[in-house]
């Protein structure tokens, strides 16, 4: 037996949508495409919305759109997937880190207001910040967005693990504080593609923007050339993109799966509400829920105190590991990467992001985990713990 730390929920409904689409004339570019953005876009109460083949290639394009290039800079959290602070250097641009919060490990809003203040002096304050809905509870995206205003930075929201989450009762993704939004349809994640992401703005120039640069930069839409069509045939190559079109496939899957992502959110909670009831008296720190926001419950993260116990965190990693429980950590602090120690990240510190780190395990969270699969976790978390 293993249990893994996520897993998909694929229906028959979800089977039979796809084989659709494989017996239909188009299996890219196609109507499905536009039908899931129509409805991810009214489900969360966005204008507009870009599919693309993953959530980097949706933060690659979100960054292009809001002018990111040499010169610039843009921070994240140390505490995220290597991709929130790739789609930085993709574009010529620096990336730097803001340190997390020791209750929620997203995003410090303290530790971003005193870098801003220092930034500014040092006239090198960012062009964009990304805030990353870490495990699924929302930033405090109403405070960011204030210094975004006072600071003149842009804000692109990495929901990769929020979707169906809620910040102050309106859902993730409504672009209400921020100019783009961006979710992950990644197997792991709430709902699923195989591959996939999406991006989300309520800026009409924005939208187009990433609409040229997820297709080659090209374009049949004559109002976007710089002179008459030749003939029918005619198309323009305005801007240098790529190609991270979405496949017919992925947005079929993707409109069944989004019926269900209420259901799929609401057992995360539920899970969540066990895991918090069965494992209060063990030696770990709990994952914290802020009371104004509904979180998409990605991951259950718990935090060892390593003070109380005799085992590291590699040892009950590992003991865990052999029990058949596919725990994992999330995240090895980015700036920490190889990568970006050679980029010049090894005197920067981010002390909260680096203690989170040390004492972090994920453990499995999917909607199809059993009690008794919750009830075998916590008799051998206890096993190994106490
Ligand atoms: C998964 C993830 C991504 C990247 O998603 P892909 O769809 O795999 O490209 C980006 N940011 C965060 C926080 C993620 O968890």
């Amino acid at each position: 037996m293993f249990i893994p730390y996520g897993k998909q929920n694929i229906s028959q409904a979800d089977i039979d949508s796809v084989v659709n689409v494989l017996n239909s004339d188009f299996l890219t570019q196609g109507p499905h495409v536009p039908l899931f953005e129509k409805s991810v876009a009214e489900f969360v109460g966005a204008q507009h919305a870009l599919a693309v083949n993953s959530a980097t290639s949706a933060l690659h394009i979100a960054c292009l759109a809001l002018g990111l290039g040499k010169g610039d800079i843009l921070w994240t959290s140390p505490i995220t997937f290597v991709a929130s602070a790739n789609c930085a250097l993709y574009c010529g641009a620096e990336v730097n880190f803001v340190d997390v919060d020791s209750q929620t490990y997203n995003m410090s809003v303290e530790a971003l207001e005193k870098k801003l203040q220092q930034a500014k002096i040092d006239h090198k304050l960012p062009k964009i910040v990304i805030p990353v809905h870490l495990c699924g509870q929302p930033c405090d995206m109403e405070k960011i967005h204030q210094l975004s205003q006072e600071y003149g930075f842009h804000i692109i929201e990495d929901a990769s693990h929020a979707i169906g989450g809620k910040y102050k009762n309106t859902y993730i993704g409504s672009c209400k504080y921020a100019d783009i939004t961006i979710f992950s349809f990644h197997p792991v994640k709430i709902i699923t593609t195989a591959e996939g992401g999406m991006a989300l703005t309520n800026n009409a120039d924005l939208a187009k923007k990433m609409d040229l640069f997820r297709s080659h930069g090209v374009t049949r839409n004559q109002e976007l050339m710089t002179k008459e069509p030749e003939g029918p045939w005619y198309y323009q190559q305005v801007e240098l993109g790529f190609n991270y079109r979405m496949t017919e496939l992925q947005a079929a899957l993707g409109v069944t799966q989004l019926t269900r992502l209420e259901e799929f959110v609401a057992k995360r909670h539920k899970i969540a509400n066990q895991y918090n009831e069965i494992l209060k008296d063990l030696p770990i720190i709990l994952p914290y829920q802020l009371p104004e926001t509904y979180s998409g419950l990605h991951l259950y993260v718990i935090q060892l105190k390593l003070d109380q116990i005799s085992k590291t965190r590699k040892e009950v990693f590992e003991a865990l590991r052999a029990k058949g429980i596919g725990v994992n950590v999330h995240y090895i602090p980015v700036h920490t990467q190889p990568y970006y120690q050679n980029i010049g990240f090894t005197k920067e510190k981010f002390p909260k992001a680096e203690a989170y780190y040390a004492a972090a395990i994920s453990l499995p969270m999917y909607p199809d985990l059993t009690s008794e699969q919750m009830d075998y976790i916590y008799q051998s978390l206890k096993e190994v713990l106490l």
